[in-house]
Formats: structure tokens, C-alpha cells, sequence
């Protein structure tokens, strides 16, 4: 079995090229791999720095068929993450492509790539992490507390930092 890991190597690339600049420059792209780059320019409904498949929420992909685990139950956004892969699908030719959610196992904030977690960082959100205290995204000090269970989202907790004062999002673990 080829895993993602193996076909996605560069987890640095450059994830906003279209499907179409991809396939004019290597007419032999698997397409399943097409069908990656189309799910890598998916933004998160709440935070449109990081893709679908940034935050784990792609499972797998196949030529006909892509799978999903939503975050969070109570999120909001989960609603609207398949209609906007059905439409990014749909727009770059995919329509035969079926969405199949699957609820187990549960999403959990470990399948946020590395790339996701970076740029969660760079985007004033700590990443998750099982550590008890958080690192504060704009100063890196460890010295934050949690103000409150719920943050600008049901997913994130209101953190401050008591170095720099500065109020910060940080994802809740599952
Ligand atoms: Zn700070």
C-alpha cells in the first residue's frame, strides 16, 4: 500500500497550484493525486490558512472516493467542510467522486500535519499539544494560563500569555 506520506513527500511544496498547472506540467499525475492537490486548496471554514488536509480531516483518497473525518462533533464548521470539498471537487472536474464520512476513529488533533501545526503557529494559534501549559504563539513564552474553555470557537480554548499579555486561540485535544 502506497501511503500519502510516500506520494506527498514535500511537505513544504507549494500547495496552491491548480490541478490544472499540475496536470499541464505531468500529463502522467495519478488521479488520485489530482485529487490531493484539488483537497490541499480546501481551506478550513474557521481558519482559512490551513486546508482539510492540513488539519487531518482528509482520511484517504481514491480514485472515486474520498474520506473524511470532521473535527470536532460540536463544531459548526463541520457542516460546512463537505459542501465546500463537494464544490472544490466538483469545480476542478471531479464530480463523479463520492465524500464518505467517517465518524470512527474520531478526528483527533494528532493528525494535524506538521505543516499544519506551522501554520496554525504562524496564524496566532497555538498548536495542539498534550503539554499542560501552551506556548504563546507571539512570544514563545511558556508562562500562559487558560482564561477560558471556549475561545473564538468551540474548538479552541482563550489563552493569555503572562509575558507579553496577549490573548491566544489554542486548540483543544481530544
Ligand atoms: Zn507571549
Amino acid at each position: 500500500m502506497v501511503t500519502r506520506a510516500a506520494r506527498h513527500p514535500g511537505e513544504g511544496r507549494d500547495l496552491s497550484e491548480s490541478r490544472r498547472d499540475l496536470l499541464s506540467r505531468d500529463p502522467g499525475l495519478r488521479r488520485d493525486d489530482g485529487i490531493w492537490s484539488v483537497l490541499e486548496s480546501v481551506p478550513d471554514p474557521e481558519i482559512p490558512v490551513v486546508s482539510v488536509v492540513d488539519l487531518g480531516i482528509v482520511r484517504a483518497v481514491r480514485p472515486d472516493r474520498v474520506t473524511i473525518t470532521p473535527t470536532y462533533t460540536g463544531c459548526p464548521a463541520t457542516q460546512v467542510i463537505e459542501r465546500d470539498i463537494r464544490a472544490a471537487l466538483d469545480a476542478a472536474g471531479f464530480r463523479d467522486v463520492a465524500i464518505e464520512t467517517v465518524l470512527a476513529p474520531p478526528w483527533t488533533t494528532d493528525w494535524i500535519t506538521e505543516s499544519g501545526k506551522t501554520k496554525l503557529h504562524a496564524y496566532g494559534i497555538a498548536p495542539p499539544s498534550l503539554a499542560r501549559t501552551a506556548t504563546c504563539p507571539q512570544c514563545g513564552s511558556t508562562d500562559t494560563e487558560e482564561l477560558s474553555r471556549f475561545g473564538s470557537t468551540p474548538c479552541k480554548a482563550q489563552w493569555r500569555c503572562r509575558a507579553c499579555l496577549e490573548p491566544f486561540d489554542r486548540f483543544k485535544c481530544h
